[in-house]
């Protein structure tokens, strides 16, 4: 390491131990201490490690804020941790064609402020919107609760500038609204988790604040009956901009850690956000209103923006919240088709009852997404094995109604051994073919995704 640091003299770099520890893990609960942690400030910089690592072989691993819950950032056996936290600015934003270039590690909320004050906003919100970076987010195709309506990372990336692990710059897609000129190498990068290449500028689409937002919050005292609100909800053609879910324990546990007054004996409870013209989503939310209260639902509205912010602030803490009671719990983020919710819900139940270990729910629900909260502990080795079991055990119900493992937060370290499980082995050796034309020496972020 001491040769890296002679031959990059203008770049910033450490192997001091307290470096080592702070960027030797990520929210997912792996650890690993990498040689080295590099800080470019701008693409040359890039350049220059990713030139000197492929020479070298030594493995790298792309890092933004080290909030992914995968483990896609923890460092791979001797690699170097390049950390893209100083490349940190907003390039540009361009009013007339809606769209703003960062650098990646722009975070997504600063992006966010910026934004509104010239009457934008960038939909994906990630819960951890306040502390992930949007490379972070590219990499991983982030969503968040306005996904219902508004998708994921995917759909507001144009363009990519990145380095490839030789040290070759690429840029690929477009500046403008449309472009279908050859393959589209811009969505092969969109989830690829550091995988592929190094991302250095992304252009994203942007769009007008919406004219007025609406907040309900309609609280259920029973749960297989809010998982029926959403399915009736989203096939009244209602598509509102959130729909999302608590279950009991994750209001209590949010409750006790940052109290706004959630019914702590409720069974769960839908978040409900709609946005646009007051007129039409004034007669949505009626709507939506009705259908809850049809189920039993005791129905709140948000009066301003004070307690619309109070609320929000609340629901990005239910992660917080649960790492708190339980700091090595199982998250998973499954999703299901959305008719299927009601049945997922009532599984999960099933599964905690005949384990004994308690599994707390929340999510995306509109989108079909419930992040599966394992709450064991690592110390107590039988527990921590009961859990991994049910993992496998939920993922088997997953599939079965006809989801998927991951919605947003990838496979990294955690789910590689669970891949096959989804995709079938033909599909996996593409995906493994086109690694090694990315990266021929397997030397960008190795040991991920694909189980050894
Ligand atoms: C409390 C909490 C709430 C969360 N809520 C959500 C949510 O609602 N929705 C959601 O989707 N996720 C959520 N997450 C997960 C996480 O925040 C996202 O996956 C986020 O996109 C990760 O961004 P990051 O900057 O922290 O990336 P990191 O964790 O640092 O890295 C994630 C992956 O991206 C790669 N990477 C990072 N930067 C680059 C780059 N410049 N070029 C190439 N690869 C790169 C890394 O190698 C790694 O594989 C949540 C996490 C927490 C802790």
């Amino acid at each position: 390491m001491n040769q890296i640091i002679d031959k990059l003299p203008n770049i910033k770099i450490s192997t001091d131990p307290e470096d080592l520890i702070c960027y030797g893990f990520d929210a997912s609960g792996f650890e690993s201490s990498p040689s080295a942690v590099v800080w470019p400030e701008n693409t040359e910089d890039v350049v220059k490690v990713m030139k000197y690592a492929y020479e070298h072989n030594i493995p790298v691993v792309p890092r933004g804020a080290g909030t992914g819950t995968t483990g896609g950032a923890v460092p791979s056996k001797g690699a170097i941790i390049l950390s893209i936290e100083k490349m940190n600015r907003i390039i540009d934003i361009d009013p007339e064609n809606f769209n703003a270039l960062c650098e990646p590690g722009v975070i997504n909320g600063k992006l966010q402020q910026e934004l509104a004050l010239l009457g934008f906003f960038y939909p994906p919100d990630p819960a951890s919107m306040n502390f992930c970076t949007i490379g972070g987010n590219v990499a991983e195709n982030a969503g968040g609760p306005r996904a219902i309506k508004y998708g994921v990372t995917r759909d507001y990336v144009m363009e990519i500038e990145s380095v490839l692990p030789n040290g070759q710059i690429i840029t690929t897609g477009v500046r403008t609204q449309k472009g279908v000129v050859g393959y589209d190498l811009t969505r092969l990068l969109i989830g690829s988790e550091g995988t592929l290449s190094v991302f250095t500028k992304i252009r994203l689409k942007v769009l007008p604040l919406p004219e007025e937002v609406v907040t309900l919050i309609c609280i259920f005292d029973n749960l297989e009956l809010s998982g029926q609100a959403v399915s009736r909800i989203i096939s009244s053609k209602i598509i509102p901009r959130t729909l999302e879910f608590m279950d009991r324990e994750a209001i209590k546990a949010v409750e006790n850690f940052r109290p706004v007054g959630l019914p702590k004996d409720a069974e769960a409870l839908l978040l409900i956000e709609l946005d646009g013209h007051p007129s039409a989503i004034t007669k949505e939310a009626g709507k939506i209103a009705d259908i809850c209260k049809r189920l039993g639902a005791e129905i709140n509205m948000a009066e301003d923006e004070d307690a619309r912010e109070k609320l929000w602030i609340s629901r990005r803490a239910v992660s917080p919240a649960l790492y708190h009671i339980s700091p090595t719990k199982i998250n998973e983020d499954i999703v299901v088709p959305r008719n299927r919710i009601p049945e997922m819900l009532m599984s999960l139940r099933r599964l905690s009852e005949e384990s004994g270990i308690k599994i707390v729910n929340f999510g995306h629900a509109g989108d079909g997404n419930i992040h599966v909260n394992i709450m064991v502990n690592k110390e107590n080795k039988e527990e921590y094995q009961k859990g991994l079991m049910l993992v496998e055990q939920v993922f088997k119900e997953t599939l079965s109604l006809g989801g998927t493992i991951s919605g947003e937060h990838g496979v990294g370290l955690s789910k590689a051994p669970y891949i096959g499980m989804e995709i079938p082995k033909p599909e996996i050796e593409i995906m493994k073919s086109i690694k090694k034309i990315f990266d021929p020496k397997n030397i960008l972020n190795p040991g991920k995704i694909f189980p050894d």
